[in-house]
Parts: structure tokens; C-alpha cells; sequence
């Protein structure tokens, strides 16, 4: 019976130097300490035994289990170890590598453009303002001076929500909210998107952008108003473009001007953008009408100003030389990407 507990320890002893799992281990416990496992069938047995021997034997399987336990626990120990190891050797991080490239998102040209037409315009004391782009019928045509029947309201132009309410199709809504709030003299801008109802094209889109500017002070002049816009211009452009000022019909400026400047795509010569003619559309602007200062709660016989819309995105395709309007909205990262 002692020589079988001894063989019981050495075949055990043997097989568990080349368990190398976890649950190859488990399984050697069972078959070895398990309710049906070697040592304690000899155990079960010890009835058989004669009876001076039983203390002895049952003394050396105790000792035996003990020391099956003991390597099964050590065992374990050296398993987990072991995989441990193993995931750090497989997973660890070569810092000095390369890292793969990863696609920075970058700023688009309107946006670009906006944010340093507006550092311009701050430098020379105006104020950046917002406002929303779902307008009230007062907010985008009434308080600019444009009654019912003006073709501007006209459906095709201007897309209408159910409840009245519409797409803003100029920024010029925003001057009327910040009369409200400013009192004069001052001088702001508001930039942002605006909608119209159109056929796309080379040089048109429904959504697009202005930024709007208004000058109000006491005794506010055509002169202030050319001066302003021709500071502008150099400071976009970084040199002096050629201009003309022709007479514009904006309801909400008397008089008003429509600014062009020589088309820098083709130089004047004639192109897609410019509709061959050489000169391209810029900005509307004007002396602002009494009827849209009364609207803002100014007193017209002591004050006057000037407002202007500059086109962002035709003045983004005149500075980056862009042919085509759609290029903007198209999400085409190889046209995009050109400005980061
Ligand atoms: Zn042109």
C-alpha cells in the first residue's frame, strides 16, 4: 500500500512538469484528488488495510494529497505567470515607430476667410454680430423696408416654412436685431449663411454666405461709405483692386450701389464666373433707408449710416481663384483639403 501512494506522488510529479494550461491543471487535480481520483480510491480503501498499518498509511496519503495541493498551487502560480509574460512580449508598444498618419480636418475657405474679414473689421472698431438663420417675415423683409408685393418675397426666391416663418435670404436681418440692441454711433458686421431659392450653377447655390456691415453715426456720407470699402478690398486682397460703383435698387438703402470688382479669375478678359463680361458682383450697398433706422428705433434727423453685404464665397473664388460655386458644398476632401 506504501509503494502504491509512493507511485500515486511520482506519476503525479511526472505529469505535471508538462502541464502548461490552466485547465490541463484542473483536470490533473481532478484525476488525482477528485471524488473517483487515485489517491482517494486508496483512501476509500483503508478498511482493507490491516489495522496496525492504517495510521501509517492514512498518515502518508494525507502527507501525499498535502503535497499534490502544494505543486498544484505552485503550478498554478507558474502558468499564470507565464501568460502574463507572454502578453506583455506580444504587446508591447515600439515607441519609437512612426505613427500611421491620421487625417487632420481643416478649416473650410468661407470660414477661413470669414474669421479674417473679421479680424479686419474689428481692427478698424466694429463689432462681430449673430443672428438666427430661421427669420420672421419682420426680421428679413418689413423691418429692411420690403413690402408685401416687392418681388424679393416672391416664393421662388425664398423657401417659407409652414408656420410662416422662412430661411433668412440675407443677412441683412441681422441689422434690424442689432439696431435693437446698440445704441448709435456704431458700426457692426454680420457674417453667416443665407437661402434662396435657385438654380445651382457655376456662380450660384440655394445656401451661401454674406457677412452684412453697417456703419451708424451723425453725419455718415457717401464718402465714408467708398472709403470703407475700398480699405476693405486692399485689406482682402492685399493689393488695390480696380472697383466701379454703379447704381443699385435695394429697398432697404437710398441711394444703393451695386460694387463690382474686375473678375481676378481671368483678369477682366472673361470667364464662366464673371459671365464673360469681365467684373464681377461684390458687394450691394448704400445709404441706409430712414424707413429701416425707424425700424431700429433711431432717430433719423440726428443720425445716418451705410450698409453693405459683401458675397463671401464670391470673394473666396476670387482670392483662391475657384471656378465653380460647388465646389464648396460638394464635401470633396481633394478640394478641401487645399486650404488646411
Ligand atoms: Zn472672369
Amino acid at each position: 500500500m506504501k509503494d502504491k501512494l509512493d507511485d500515486i506522488l511520482k506519476d503525479f510529479q511526472n505529469r505535471v512538469v508538462s502541464i502548461s494550461s490552466i485547465q490541463k491543471l484542473e483536470d490533473l487535480k481532478v484525476e488525482f484528488l477528485g471524488k473517483k481520483g487515485a489517491l482517494t480510491s486508496v483512501l476509500k480503501n483503508l478498511k482493507n488495510v490491516a489495522p496496525e498499518e492504517r495510521g501509517i498509511v492514512g498518515k502518508l496519503a494525507n502527507q501525499i494529497k498535502v503535497s499534490i495541493n502544494g505543486e498544484i498551487v505552485a503550478k498554478r502560480a507558474e502558468i499564470e505567470n507565464n501568460l502574463v509574460n507572454e502578453k506583455i512580449a506580444s504587446e508591447w508598444l515600439d515607441v519609437t515607430l512612426n505613427s500611421s498618419k491620421s487625417q487632420l480636418g481643416g478649416i473650410h475657405p468661407i470660414s477661413k476667410i470669414q474669421y479674417e474679414i473679421e479680424d479686419i473689421f474689428m481692427s478698424l472698431g466694429f463689432s462681430v454680430l449673430d443672428g438666427p438663420h430661421i427669420e420672421t417675415d419682420y426680421y428679413n423683409f418689413e423691418a429692411l423696408n420690403i413690402p408685401a408685393d416687392h418681388p424679393a418675397r416672391d416664393m421662388q426666391d425664398t423657401f417659407y416654412f409652414d408656420n410662416g416663418a422662412i430661411l433668412r435670404t440675407h443677412t441683412s436681418a441681422i441689422q434690424v436685431r442689432g439696431m435693437e440692441k446698440i445704441k448709435p454711433p456704431f458700426k457692426v458686421i454680420g457674417p453667416g449663411r443665407v437661402f434662396r431659392v435657385e438654380r445651382t450653377d457655376a456662380s450660384h447655390e440655394a445656401a451661401f454666405h454674406q457677412l452684412e456691415g453697417m456703419v451708424v453715426g451723425e453725419g455718415i456720407n457717401v464718402a465714408n461709405l467708398i472709403s470703407t470699402m475700398k480699405t476693405l478690398l486692399r485689406e482682402i486682397f492685399k493689393k488695390d483692386v480696380e472697383v466701379r460703383l454703379r447704381p443699385g435698387f435695394f429697398p432697404f438703402v437710398e441711394p444703393g450701389f451695386e460694387l463690382d470688382i474686375s473678375c481676378l479669375i481671368c483678369n477682366g478678359k472673361g470667364c464662366s464666373v464673371c459671365k464673360q463680361s469681365g467684373w464681377v458682383e461684390l458687394m450691394p450697398c448704400g445709404m441706409v433707408h430712414p424707413n429701416v433706422l425707424k425700424h431700429g428705433g433711431i432717430d433719423t434727423e440726428k443720425y445716418s449710416g451705410f450698409a453693405f453685404g459683401l458675397g463671401m464665397d464670391r470673394l473666396v473664388m476670387m482670392r483662391y481663384k475657384i471656378e465653380d460655386i460647388r465646389h464648396f458644398h460638394s464635401g470633396d476632401l481633394r478640394f478641401s483639403g487645399q486650404f488646411v
